[in-house]
């Protein structure tokens, strides 16, 4: 198939990819998972069997694979006509995605401080792409990109001023491309321009993060520096008082414990001692086992608590759109996280509410409500697949 679109999104030991053709459809995906371990293997959606893959096989191995299975069903060709790269940390160099060269590749690898375990992967995959496809357009679209029109009272932390000066200490934020895409989506359902909508975007995931996105433009975030501020994910704790370093030091808990315990250890899993998966944890509860029944609270009431504090960067509120995985099919965390905005004017209707928005163009709100309530599918791949086809051939974005 002609002028496809590769969406390539590397983890430490995983590979998820996507292929859409020219007008943006998606044609298949796969992802595999393992990578350097024994069992490394692959699946590609529609495909029952996993895909074989050698011991310990690497980034370059597992595309491989993949590519060779999309092929042999017919929806590629030789090679892609662009592949698009999900790149974590874009620090401030990058404010949109990026063609990328050698120049961008070396801005990318500086950026690697600021997001150790995830853009030295990210590299990994677009080193593995271009050895296979060395003649195909590669862009890098950037989970920080959409947030660089934070204004500098949002962005800048309360530090001595050396710390941003020298080395980049302030928010950055992060998923945003799936706020991004809730900005266009919402735009597109109240039938208004991106450019004269202003959202609360909440996306919930494994990992959570909210923006307040006023007449398009990010203009605050709850992820900061790095991802772990913010909103109570599923292992990460999102906001702490940073008293918590010093005090944790004196208990004789080392630096790189302090690290796995905040970003591994700690959210719905360390709350519950049971898990990180919010299904799980709402059937835990209703079951009557209270450490979940205290995780989802604690994790209604933090989002709650960040809702009202986006306020405070919007002259007028459009709507307040959940997605992610928890966002998209938990009505629960919907319905209590409401709850705690009644003074605000939010209402929420219990049956649009229970299907999701499913049968309501999204809608969720009760008829009084002041404000909008959306739950919105979201959808990284395409905004990826997107940037790429409008970087890699200007002027014919689909
Ligand atoms: P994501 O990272 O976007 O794939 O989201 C993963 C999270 O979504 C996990 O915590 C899942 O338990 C949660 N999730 C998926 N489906 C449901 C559901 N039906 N109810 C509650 N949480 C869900």
């Amino acid at each position: 198939m002609e002028g496809t679109i590769l969406v390539v999104n590397c983890g430490s030991s995983s590979l998820k990819v996507a292929l859409f053709d020219a007008q943006l459809k998606k044609l298949s995906s796969g992802l595999a998972e393992r990578l350097g371990k024994e069992d490394a293997f692959a699946t590609v959606k529609g495909h029952p069997a996993q895909i074989e893959l050698d011991a310990l096989a690497d980034h370059q191995q597992a595309l491989s694979a993949l590519v060779t299975v999309f092929r042999d069903d017919g929806l590629l060709d030789d090679a892609p006509a662009a592949v698009g790269h999900r790149v974590v940390h874009g620090g401030e160099t990058f404010r949109e995605a990026a063609l990328i060269n050698d120049d961008v590749l070396a801005a990318i690898k500086d950026c690697a401080s600021l997001a150790p375990l995830h853009n030295p992967v990210n590299l990994a995959g677009i080193e593995a792409t271009r050895a296979l496809f060395p003649d195909i357009p590669q862009v890098a679209v950037f989970d920080t990109a959409f947030h660089q029109t934070l204004p500098e009272k949002a962005y800048l932390y309360a530090l001595p001023s050396h710390l941003y000066n020298d080395w980049g200490v302030r928010r950055y934020g992060f998923h945003g491309t799936s706020h991004q895409f809730m900005a266009n989506e919402a735009a597109r359902i109240l039938g208004k321009t991106p450019a004269t909508t202003s959202i609360i975007s909440a996306h919930l995931g494994n990992g959570c993060s909210i923006t307040a996105i006023r007449d398009g433009n990010s203009a605050d975030t709850s992820m900061g520096l790095t991802p772990l501020e913010g909103l109570v994910m599923g292992t990460r704790s999102g906001d702490v008082d940073p008293g918590l370093f010093d005090f944790l030091a004196n208990q004789g808990v080392a630096p790189h414990e302090v690290h796995r315990l905040l970003n591994n250890e700690s959210g719905l899993l360390g709350l519950s001692g049971q898990t990180n998966d919010m299904r799980t944890l709402c059937e835990l509860a209703d079951h009557g086992h209270e450490p979940s029944q205290t995780a989802i609270e604690v994790f209604c009431f933090r989002l709650a608590r960040y809702v009202g504090a986006m306020m405070a960067s919007l002259n007028h509120l459009d709507a307040l759109v959940f997605t992610g995985g928890i966002g998209e099919n938990s009505s629960l965390v919907r319905k209590k996280t409401l709850a705690h905005l009644s003074l605000f004017g939010f209402t929420i209707d219990d049956e649009l509410n229970h299907h999701h928005g499913s049968i309501s163009d999204g809608r969720i709100e009760g008829a009084e409500s002041r404000f909008r309530v959306l739950v919105i599918p979201t959808n990284e791949e395409l905004v990826i697949a997107r940037e790429a086809l409008a970087s890699a051939r200007p002027g014919m974005a689909g």
